[in-house]
């Protein structure tokens, strides 16, 4: 009987112990998990870096979003884009775009038109690029044929236009700018629109870098592109929009993030200068225009501590989130762009500064822009 009980108290204590044990292994899970989340969700966000692991599955998810983009979905949304023309094929496009309606010609061009045509013919590899390709389109379309009925059969060519009109719609177009050679009157432009990250005048050098490895914080690939320059160098909005993110990020440092009007395009600037990071009246929600004066290039950044130099170059980071959703606005699935060839177009277009407050050392533009996408 005795032998019986204490049998029957081990099974007892086993099971108890056994108990014990999965409900320590799930709270360790749960807790992994939520820090996990809680990771992604306070400091990937905002971060132009996401892990190895998703871009390793880029092709699949590539594939997947041709397939699911040409099914006409309504809930599908691109999750995957990658902006690959090159430098030479942005300027022949740009030129064809701006020249054809300056010249007011009877066949206008669309850039992003001729861009995604080309992206569909080489599989969004423009090392493909062969001149003919696009002289034979613009040959067609100046013969009467539209876009639509040219890339009637092209299955991905929705796809791609998607894409390329996220990062590139207002990039050209028409607009009022203040000119130095008419008393600062406005002329009205049609043109590149979008303005490059650093005033002119302010010399800088970058690389392609991105997809490179980073290794603060965590394991992970650099998701834009380092503008090296001068402490002090008065950074520039590229597009219109409003701020949507301003203050300390443990990697980004002092950062301000600009959200376009169509919700389409994230914009950040990281690792500005210390101690006098940001323009000045520049808080989140306000409106700023392409070549408004929002910062300064500095090296903070790579700190839980607010306002500490951690970086070893002084450089800008300049990157654009693509958001065809909001839910990958945070998170672990991000699209952000190469943004290399956008920067080097953008030396097209420098904004002009000027010392607007001689205590402050404040910068402002030279040269006012009236957008018409700005909301009045
Ligand atoms: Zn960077």
């Amino acid at each position: 009987m005795l032998i019986k009980n204490i049998k029957l108290s081990k099974k007892k204590i086993l099971f108890i112990v056994i108990c014990l044990l999965a409900i320590t292994a799930l709270s360790t899970l749960a807790v992994i998990l939520k820090y996990n989340f809680n990771f992604e969700a306070n400091n990937v966000v905002d971060e132009s870096f996401l892990n190895i692991e998703n871009t390793e599955t880029q092709n699949t998810v590539l594939n997947e979003e041709i397939n699911n983009s040409s099914k006409d979905e309504d809930k599908s949304y691109i999750k995957w884009f990658e902006f690959n023309v090159s430098y030479n094929v942005l300027l022949k496009t740009l030129n064809l775009d701006v020249s054809s309606h300056n010249n007011n010609e009877n066949v206008k061009y669309n850039w992003i038109e001729l861009i995604s045509y080309l992206a569909c013919k080489y599989g969004n590899d423009f090392t493909k690029f062969k001149q003919a390709d696009l002289d034979k389109l613009i040959a067609r379309l100046k013969s009467g044929e539209t876009i639509a009925t040219i890339t009637k059969d092209m299955k991905n060519y929705a796809y791609y236009y998607e894409g390329y009109e996220a990062v590139l719609s207002q990039f050209i177009g028409e607009y009022n700018i203040q000119k130095p050679n008419s008393n600062n009157a406005y002329e009205k432009v049609y043109g590149l629109k979008a303005f490059h990250p650093l005033a002119q005048n302010y010399s800088y050098s970058h690389y392609d870098d991105f997809g490179n490895s980073r290794s603060y914080g965590y394991k992970r690939l650099h998701f834009g592109n380092d503008l090296m320059g001068s402490i002090g160098t008065p950074v520039i909005a590229v597009e219109s929009g409003y701020i949507e993110a301003v203050g300390w990020n443990q990697y980004g440092g002092w950062r301000i993030g600009i959200r376009s009007f169509d919700k389409k395009r994230y914009y950040y600037y990281a690792h500005l200068r210390k101690g006098h990071p940001y323009a000045e009246d520049i808080y989140e929600g306000k409106i700023v225009q392409a070549g408004d004066v929002i910062g300064y290039l500095g090296m903070t950044g790579y700190s839980t501590k607010e306002d500490v130099n951690n970086i070893n170059v002084p450089h800008l980071h300049f990157g654009i989130q693509l958001i065809f959703n909001e839910v990958q606005k945070d998170g672990s699935n991000q699209v952000w762009v190469d943004v290399y060839n956008i920067v080097d177009l953008l030396r097209k277009n420098r904004s002009s500064v000027i010392v607007n407050n001689t205590q402050t050392k404040d910068y402002i533009r030279k040269y006012e822009i009236m957008d018409p996408i700005v909301p009045e």
